[in-house]
């Protein structure tokens, strides 16, 4: 695209101008009713959308591949694209073709980018997930000290943490932000930890995140003279929340959305839990990625949109503060004990909207008059909630309901009950709210019913019963007439009322000159209603906005409400328990569940076998017991226990007593990362070199076969060694589940390790699970059993077994070694079981078999039938 621009039409020199500024951006080009894209633009675009490809005009003698999309349908091409990685700029036209040509016959249109479409950035209610963040963040590094900023643009919420480059990944993982801005140059440091977390990384100068101006630029949005007003900051913090505010001048275009004050996070304040521990615990996303198999689909009750967002933040970062976690605690109990007082507030909760979201469009400018019912209707229903004698949380919640009344009657008298959607044709505004757009709009109305009387008056005029007046938009109103009337009309004397102003097929088309006098008076009505109309639009948006403080208290008392309620529903509905949380080490677990698991198997109609873990005495189980038994099911439970705790809701158990756990960390089965190059084997020790390094005393660590993915000998001293480290150094709590049987002996050396074991039964030499986690050792591990129920080929088991008598022999006899006794294994012992004698065929049955009927014409097949009746 290097040709002079005076070769090309104006309208491509516009185009190719704009498209300069934003390489790195799709460039949605409008054009009319059409976006359109043009160059390698078009072809990446059809490609991805899976669009047609087509052409137009020429540039540098070759064909402008061109592609475009419906304006009308952008928003889903919008979601296409980000998904697959694409930013999108927006272009649109900022005056109409009839005012570019009053500066010149050849004048372009002129356009301008209005809008960067990138993942962190929607704001449009089609594109986003109701019930989750969609996170924007920025990491800093001011002289070696590092801090995240974060953002959710749909509701305005605005956090900062201090965050050291190796705690990262973790806080990545625990917010899941769908973009993620670092300096320009630092990309290849922090890829890896961006790509990881499923976010997009996207760079900014280094002037984004300067401090010092990012301070003034702060302030000057807030509005304040010093950021003191929100908390003393660090310059790292300062730095991440400036580069978030400039990315959002940059993609909105100075349109800045509204922000709430910023929240500063302290670290030590949330439980700590990695990637790694997310992922296999399944927080808030299944393995597979999806949310269905999630303990937060499992256990969300809630009715609203802010309360779903509620309990996915507080799920995916549990409290390690006594008096947060039983503040929280204390709002469910006190439901739990209420009855009818829970469906009561949720009936009230359901009929309330995404006030979060409704105020942030309205603030954004893209919203519109259905947004402000929603915050009209939210808050009427909000004072609908029954009143309690609430414990804290709640009562400052209730308190946040109320206090909205100015705005309510305001909003109550300005707008209709059912506002349309876009403010763009009028008919929101209630009649008796403004006298002005009340005369406007009588005016606009009675003009139509004038004409209605003008009709009959012309009718009876002319002596012409058919005659009609008719509305279009190229003559406005005129009167129609059938072909055979005309003549009468346009000759006089009726000619000096009717002028004729077209001819048709059948048509013969008039005016007057009253009804073009009062045609200007409705169309002048009816442009001065709409005027008036979007005047008191962007003065109610003011009022509106100018509330958002209180309306954020709003929405978030709401969402606690919806999050306490259905916590209160779910502990009722699944028999859950209040669990005992205070700084002990304890870990007391009587009848636990494992949620998801006992909801899949509820489908089936099987029980769930609840089990007991108790890690206050001895801190480490050590869990053997065959494949299949339950082993992976009971350390999830338990780590999911912890962490539902902390967030403050009840468990699945009978009894819970847990000390607070300041770091979880999982690690279940390794699968192999090939896409990273590593090797399941790999993957495991790097994670457990983490758990290792970082395990504090009050961490709780559950690992599942560690050292599986290597030969015996090798795993099982990695295991051990690890166990023992963990045991003397780390002196966490932890649930180690193993294969190896040798590692039992361990418990006799190490006064913190129990053995427990999941038991099976043996009966007519097939396993049965029976799923209960009892102290003490497993026999053996019957893997040749569980092979069996797997399906394996009869023959397989039956070898397995004789191999697996021989080293068992061996190994009690302390001999030979194991290629000796693998070189004495008799071969094929167990020889496979004769297959059934066939029996033999007869002549008739052979010629059959070989017969293709498809091939056969009727008369063979005739000459066919009588061969085979003669061989009988
Ligand atoms: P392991 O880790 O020992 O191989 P899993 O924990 O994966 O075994 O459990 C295997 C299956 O057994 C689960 O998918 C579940 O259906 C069933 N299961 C596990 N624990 C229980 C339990 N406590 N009660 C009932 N069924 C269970």
């Amino acid at each position: 695209m290097t040709t002079a621009k005076s070769t090309v039409t104006p309208m491509m020199a516009q185009y190719l101008e704009i498209k300069e500024q934003h390489p790195d951006a799709l460039l949605f080009y409008r054009m009319g009713d059409f976006y359109e894209m043009f160059f390698d633009d078009a072809v990446a675009a059809a490609e991805a959308l899976d669009i047609a490809l087509t052409k137009r005009g020429k540039h540098d003698g070759g064909d402008i591949p061109m592609c475009g999309v419906p304006h009308h349908a952008a928003e889903g091409y919008f979601l296409t694209l980000i998904r697959k990685g694409f930013r999108v700029a927006v272009c649109e036209q900022m005056e109409s073709p009839a005012e570019a040509k009053k500066r010149g016959y050849k004048a372009v249109v002129k356009r301008e980018v209005v809008r960067l479409v990138t993942p962190g950035t929607l704001t449009e209610d089609s594109l986003l997930d109701a019930r989750r963040h969609n996170f924007l963040a920025a990491y800093a590094v001011v002289r070696d000290a590092g801090a995240l900023a974060w953002v959710d643009i749909s509701t305005g919420a605005f956090h900062v943490m201090p965050c050291a480059g190796a705690a990262l990944g973790p806080e990545l993982a625990r917010l899941t932000p769908r973009e993620v801005i670092v300096v320009d140059g630092s990309e290849a440091d922090w890829a890896g930890i961006v790509s990881d977390s499923g976010a997009t990384l996207t760079t900014l100068g280094a002037a984004a995140f300067d401090s010092t101006a990012g301070e003034k630029r702060l302030c000057a949005l807030y509005k304040v003279g010093s950021l003191d007003a929100f908390g003393g900051f660090s310059r790292p913090e300062i730095a991440a929340m400036s580069a978030v505010a400039e990315y959002l001048d940059i993609t909105q275009k100075g349109n800045l959305p509204l922000l709430r004050p910023p929240v500063q996070e302290g670290q030590s304040a949330v439980m700590q839990i990695d990637a790694a521990t997310r992922r296999s615990l399944e927080l808030t996303h299944a393995m597979n990625g999806g949310k269905q198999g999630s303990l937060l689909q499992c256990i969300d009750r809630t009715v609203t949109a802010g309360g779903a967002r509620l309990l996915e933040r507080r799920l995916s970062s549990p409290s390690c503060t006594l008096t947060v976690i039983t503040d929280r605690q204390d709002a469910v109990s006190y439901l739990t004990e209420q009855g009818r007082l829970v469906e009561d507030i949720r009936e009230k909760l359901r009929g309330t909207h995404d006030l979060d979201r409704a105020l942030s469009r309205l603030a954004l400018d893209r919203g519109g008059p259905r947004d402000m019912a929603a915050i009209r209707n939210t808050i009427a229903q909000a004072a609908l909630l029954p009143a309690g004698d609430f414990p804290p949380i709640l009562e400052q919640a209730a308190q946040d309901l109320k206090g909205h009344d100015d705005l309510l009657a305001l909003l109550d008298d300005a707008l209709v009950a059912e506002p349309p959607l876009l403010s763009r044709d009028g008919g929101f505004i209630a009649p008796g709210y403004n006298a002005e757009l009340d005369e406007a709009r009588k005016l606009r109305d009675e003009g139509r019913s004038v004409i209605a009387a003008m009709q009959a008056d012309f009718v009876e005029l002319s002596g012409v019963a058919s005659l009609k007046i008719k509305h279009n938009n190229v003559l406005g109103y005129f009167i129609e007439t059938t072909a055979t009337h005309a003549e009468k009309m346009m000759a006089p004397p009726l000619n000096k009322t009717f002028i004729h102003r077209q001819t048709t097929a059948n048509q013969v088309r008039f005016t007057t000159v009253e009804l073009s006098e009062i045609e200007t008076r409705i169309l002048n009505a009816g442009s001065r209603a709409l005027e008036i109309e979007k005047r008191l639009y962007s003065s109610l948006t003011q009022a509106i906005v100018a509330q958002a403080g209180p309306l954020g208290a709003l929405g978030r008392a709401l969402a606690e409400f919806d999050l306490a309620t259905a916590l209160a529903h779910l502990a009722v509905t699944e028999n859950w328990v209040r669990p005992k949380i205070d700084d002990s080490r304890a870990f007391d677990i009587k009848g636990g569940r494992h949620p998801v698991v006992e909801a899949a198997l509820q489908k089936d109609g099987a029980p769930f076998i609840a089990n007991d873990c108790g890690l206050t005495d001895a801190p480490i189980w050590l869990l053997t017991g065959p494949n299949m038994a339950g082993k992976s099911t009971f350390l999830r439970q338990n780590a999911l226990l912890a962490i539902l705790g902390q967030m403050g809701s009840f468990v699945p158990a009978s009894q819970a007593h847990i000390g607070v756990v300041s770091q979880i960390f999982s690690r279940v089965g390794a699968s192999d990362d090939l896409a990273r190059g590593r090797s399941t084997f790999m993957v495991e020790m790097v994670e457990t070199a983490a758990i290792l390094n970082q395990a504090d005393d009050r961490a709780l660590v559950i690992l599942d076969e560690i050292g599986r993915g290597t030969a015996t000998y090798d795993g099982l001293s990695i295991a051990w060694a690890t166990l023992e480290h963990l045991h003397d150094v780390n002196r966490c709590r932890a649930l180690f589940a193993t294969h190896y049987h040798e590692m039992s002996t361990l418990s006799a050396k190490l006064d913190g390790v129990e053995n427990a074991t999941v038991t099976v039964k043996e009966w007519d030499g097939d396993v049965i699970f029976l799923h209960e986690v009892k102290r003490g050792t497993a026999d053996r591990s019957y893997g040749v059993q569980v092979a069996r129920l797997a399906g394996l080929p009869a023959v397989v088991v039956e070898r397995a077994k004789v191999v697996l008598e021989a080293l068992e022999k061996g190994e009690r006899e302390g001999g030979s070694g194991r290629k000796a006794i693998i070189d004495d294994l008799p071969l094929f012992a167990a020889t496979p079981p004769p297959a059934p004698a066939q029996p033999k065929q007869s002549e008739v049955e052979t010629i059959l078999q070989q017969v293709m009927p498809d091939e056969l014409t009727p008369k063979d097949a005739l000459a066919l039938i009588y061969e085979l009746r003669g061989k009988l």
